[in-house]
C-alpha cells in the first residue's frame, strides 16, 4: 500500500482542510465554536457550508446527509442532493449554512419511548461541531445530535456530550486544587476493541436465522470447536487478510486509527482495535467501523457477524471499552507521575473511580445489557454479571498500606505520606494480566469488558463519565473547604479506599468462589437484562443524571422503555424465525428422510432376505424426536400467543425471558439432535462446521 499518510483522513473535513479552505476569520470563529461551544453565526455557517460542499464535490460527492445515532443503537441518515435548480433547466450545486447546522428529519419512526407524540413528529438534527464531517459512499456526512421539538435527546450522542461536559467541569475543579492553572479542558478518551466473526457469504445466505436475527438459532456442535486454542493470534487466511487490508484502508480514509487486527479465540472470530481518541469521536468511529466492516466483508464474499453470540458452544463477541481521562495539555490523569505531588493526584483520581464503580456498579452493569449480551455475561467466556475492579497486586498493596497507616496512627497522621515515595510505573500489560475482570486497570487506563460486540459505546461512556463526575464533585466540595488541603487529601484517599475496597478483586472472576465472596461483600449480581434495566429509572440514577444534566427524568424513562421493548422484540423475532424455519424447512426435511427410509425398509422387507436393523433404528429415533419436535413447537407457539396478554413492559420482558426463551431453548435441543441423525443431504441448512470453517 502506497502513501498511507496521504490516504489517512483523506475523506475527512478535518482541521488541516478547514485551515486550507476557510478564510482566516471564519476558521477562527468555527474553532471557537468547536472548542468553547459558542453559537455559530449563520453567515459563518454559510461560508463553512459552501467550502465543505466544494471540497465534497471535488471528492465526487453529490449528496449530503445529517448522520445521527437514534436510540436504535445504529446510525441513521437521510440523503439530500446538493442540486438546486437555477432556471432554464440548469442546476447548481448548493449547500447552505442552515442546511449544515440543522436538519428536520421526519422522526416519527425512530423510537422515542413516549417522548414525542406522533402528532409532533418533528425532530431536529443539530451539527456536532466537535466531530468532523466526512465522505462515505459519495455522500457528505455531517455528524449530528438528534433531539425532539421540545429539546429532549432522542439519540446517544447528546447525553454523551453532556456527560463529557460533566466530567470536564468536576475534574477541572480537582486540578485547580492541585495548583494546575493551565489546563482548560479535561476530556475522556476511549479505545474500543471490537470482536466479530467472518463467515462465507453463501453459507450466510442459506441461514434465515442469521439473516433475521444475527445469530444461529439451531446448529449441532461441530466435531471441532475452540478446544485446541489454535485460532487465537493464528496466521490469517488469505481471504481474511485481504478483507482486513481493505478494511484498514477504508477506515484510514475516514480518519479512523485502525491499528491491530488479529484472530480471536473462536474459529472464524477476529478483532479490530483502533487507537484511542475522545469518547465522542471514538463512538462515532466505532459505529462507522461496524458498518464498514459489514460492507467490505460483502465485497470479499464474506458476511461479518457482529452479534454477541452467533454460535452456541464457542465464544461470543464482546467489545472492550478502554477508558481514561486526560487534559487538553496531553496528560493522562490515570498515569502515575514522576513526583509525589503528581502521584497524590493520580491516587485521588484512582480512588474516585473505585468509589464511582462501587457506588454505581448497577448502572455500570446496565450500560452493558441486551438480549444478545445475555448469552455471554455470566457464562464462562465473558466477565460475570458482578462488577468489580482489577487493580493488580502492586497498586492494591500501595493503597492497603496507605489505608493501614491511618488505622494505626490515626491521631498523628497530619502530614500525609501519600506520594512521598515515587510510585512505580505500572507496566501496561500486553496480555491483559487478568482477562476475567470486568473492569481492569491496565497501566494508565481502565478497560471495561462487559460490552457486547454490537453495542454503541456511548451508553457505557455516559455512565462512566457521569458516575466519576459525581464522585469528583463530592471530592471537590470537600477539598475546596479544607483547612489543610494536604491532610484532607490524604484522609479522602484512605477513606474512599477503605469504604469501597470491596469492589476490588484481583482473582479469577469466573470462579464459583468469587460469586459467593461477592455476595458476602454485598456486591450486586444482576444476571439478565430484565433484572438490570429497572436500575436505569431507580431514584439514585435519576438523581445522578439530572444533577449533572446528562438525562432528564423523562429521557431516562424513555430509554428504559425503549431498551425493554427492544429486548422483547428481539426475542419475539427470534421465536417467530424459529417457528417459521421448523415448520417450513426442518419438519419437511425430517419427513423426506423418514419417507425414503420407510420406502427402503418396505422394499427390504418385501425381498425378505435383508437385515433391516439400521432402517428401523433410524426410523424409531426419528419418530421419537419428531414427536418431541412437534410438542415443543406447539409449546413455543402457545407461549407466543400468551405473550400478547402481558401489558406492562417489565412483566412482558420477564415473560419473554422465562417462558418464550425457555421454550426456544427446549425446541433447539431437539432440532440439534435431529441434525445429528438426519442425513446431511436432507438437512436444509449448512452445519456449524461449514459455517465456522469454510473461509479458507
Ligand atoms: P492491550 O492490547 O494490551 O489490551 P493496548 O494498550 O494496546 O492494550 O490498548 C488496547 C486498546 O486500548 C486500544 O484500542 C488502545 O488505543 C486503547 N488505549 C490505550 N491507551 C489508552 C488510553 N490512555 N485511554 C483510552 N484507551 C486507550
Ligand atoms: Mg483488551
Amino acid at each position: 500500500m502506497k502513501n498511507i499518510p496521504s490516504l489517512f483522513g483523506s475523506m475527512v473535513f478535518h482541521d488541516d482542510v478547514m485551515k486550507e479552505k476557510l478564510p482566516k476569520d471564519i476558521y477562527k470563529a468555527l474553532k471557537k465554536t468547536m472548542i468553547q461551544g459558542t453559537h455559530l453565526e449563520l453567515d459563518v455557517a454559510n461560508v463553512v457550508a459552501s467550502a465543505m460542499k466544494d471540497w465534497a464535490v471535488e471528492k465526487g460527492a453529490a449528496h449530503f446527509t445529517h448522520w445521527f445515532q437514534p436510540m436504535t443503537g445504529i446510525t441513521a441518515e437521510k440523503h439530500d442532493s446538493f442540486i438546486s435548480p437555477c432556471g432554464s433547466g440548469k442546476i447548481i450545486m448548493e449547500f447552505s449554512g442552515k442546511e449544515l447546522v440543522r436538519g428536520e428529519p421526519d422522526a416519527s419512526s425512530f423510537p422515542s419511548g413516549g417522548l414525542r407524540a406522533t402528532f409532533e413528529a418533528r425532530g431536529y438534527t443539530v451539527w456536532d461541531t466537535t466531530s468532523y464531517a466526512f465522505i462515505k459512499d459519495d455522500t457528505l456526512c455531517i455528524p449530528t445530535a438528534f433531539c425532539s421539538y421540545s429539546g429532549e435527546a432522542l439519540d446517544k450522542k447528546t447525553p454523551l456530550l453532556r456527560s463529557m461536559e460533566a466530567i470536564d467541569k468536576q475534574a477541572l475543579r480537582i486540578l485547580r486544587l492541585f495548583g494546575n492553572t493551565n489546563t482548560r479542558r479535561v476530556v475522556p478518551e476511549a479505545g474500543p476493541e471490537q470482536e466479530y466473526f467472518l463467515i462465507d457469504k453463501e453459507m450466510y445466505l442459506k441461514r434465515p436465522d442469521l439473516i433475521y436475527t444475527g445469530r444461529t438459532l439451531f446448529g449441532a456442535r461441530p466435531p471441532k470447536g475452540q478446544e485446541l486454542d489454535d485460532h487465537y493470534f493464528g496466521s490469517l487466511k488469505p481471504r481474511v487478510s485481504a478483507f482486513m487490508k481493505e478494511l484498514d484502508k477504508e477506515l484510514w480514509k475516514l480518519g479512523i486509527y485502525a491499528k491491530t487486527e488479529h484472530n480471536e479465540v473462536a474459529p472464524a472470530q477476529h478483532e479490530l482495535a483502533p487507537i484511542y481518541e475522545t469518547v465522542n469521536s471514538a463512538t462515532d468511529h466505532n459505529q462507522l467501523a461496524m458498518e464498514i466492516m459489514k460492507s467490505i466483508a460483502g465485497k470479499h464474499g464474506l458476511a461479518c457477524l457482529i452479534h454477541e453470540k452467533p454460535f452456541a458452544g464457542v465464544n461470543g463477541s464482546g467489545k472492550h471499552n478502554n477508558w481514561s481521562i486526560s487534559t487538553d495539555t496531553g496528560s493522562n490523569l490515570f498515569e502515575p507521575g514522576n513526583t509525589p505531588h503528581e502521584n497524590a493526584q493520580f491516587l485521588l483520581f484512582l480512588v474516585a473511580v473505585i468509589k464511582a464503580v462501587d457506588d454505581y456498579q448497577d448502572l455500570i452493569r446496565v450500560s452493558a445489557v441486551s438480549a444478545g449480551n445475555d448469552h455471554r455475561i455470566g457464562a464462562n467466556e465473558a466477565p460475570p454479571a458482578i462488577v468489580s475492579i482489577f487493580l493488580g497486586e502492586e497498586l492494591t498493596e500501595i493503597l492497603e498500606s496507605l489505608e493501614a497507616k491511618e488505622d494505626y496512627q490515626k491521631k498523628e497522621t497530619k502530614q500525609m505520606e501519600i506520594g512521598v515515595t515515587v510510585l512505580p510505573h505500572f507496566p501496561k500489560d500486553t496480555t491483559d494480566r487478568n482477562r476475567t475482570s470486568p473492569f481492569a486497570f491496565t497501566g494508565n487506563k481502565f478497560e471495561f469488558r462487559m460490552l457486547g460486540s454490537a453495542f454503541s459505546i456511548a451508553d457505557s461512556n455516559i455512565v462512566l463519565n457521569t458516575a466519576v463526575a459525581e464522585i469528583l464533585r463530592q471530592l471537590a466540595d470537600r477539598l475546596e473547604q479544607a483547612e489543610d488541603f494536604t491532610s484532607e487529601l490524604a484522609h479522602m484517599i484512605r477513606k474512599y479506599f477503605r469504604e469501597h475496597k470491596r469492589i476490588v478483586f484481583n482473582g479469577n472472576n469466573y470462579s464459583k468462589e468469587w460469586e459467593a465472596e461477592a455476595r458476602k461483600r454485598g456486591l450486586s449480581n444482576l444476571q439478565t437484562t430484565v433484572e438490570a434495566l429497572p436500575v436505569f429509572i431507580a431514584p439514585g440514577s435519576i438523581e445522578l443524571f439530572t444533577k449533572h444534566h446528562v438525562f432528564t427524568e423523562s429521557e431516562l424513562y424513555s430509554r428504559y422503555e425503549i431498551l425493554m421493548e427492544g429486548y422483547c422484540k428481539t426475542i419475539h423475532i427470534e421465536a417467530l424465525t424459529m417457528v417459521d424455519t421448523v415448520k417450513g424447512e426442518i419438519i419437511p426435511a425430517c419427513i423426506d428422510y423418514q419417507n425414503d427410509l420407510a420406502k427402503l425398509l418396505e422394499r427390504k422387507k418385501n425381498c425378505g432376505k435383508y437385515d433391516t436393523i439400521m432402517e428401523e433404528q433410524l426410523l424409531s429415533g426419528l419418530s421419537r424426536l419428531s414427536s418431541g419436535l412437534i410438542k415443543k413447537l406447539d409449546i413455543l407457539e402457545n407461549v407466543l400467543l400468551e405473550s400478547k396478554g402481558e401489558q406492562e413492559i417489565s412483566a412482558q420482558a420477564s415473560f419473554y425471558r422465562d417462558k418464550v426463551f425457555t421454550a426456544m431453548s427446549e425446541l433447539r435441543l431437539i432440532v440439534d439432535e435431529l441434525e445429528t441423525i438426519v442425513a446431511r443431504k436432507y438437512w436444509p441448512f449448512p452445519s456449524y462446521a461449514k459455517l465456522l470453517y469454510s473461509v479458507v
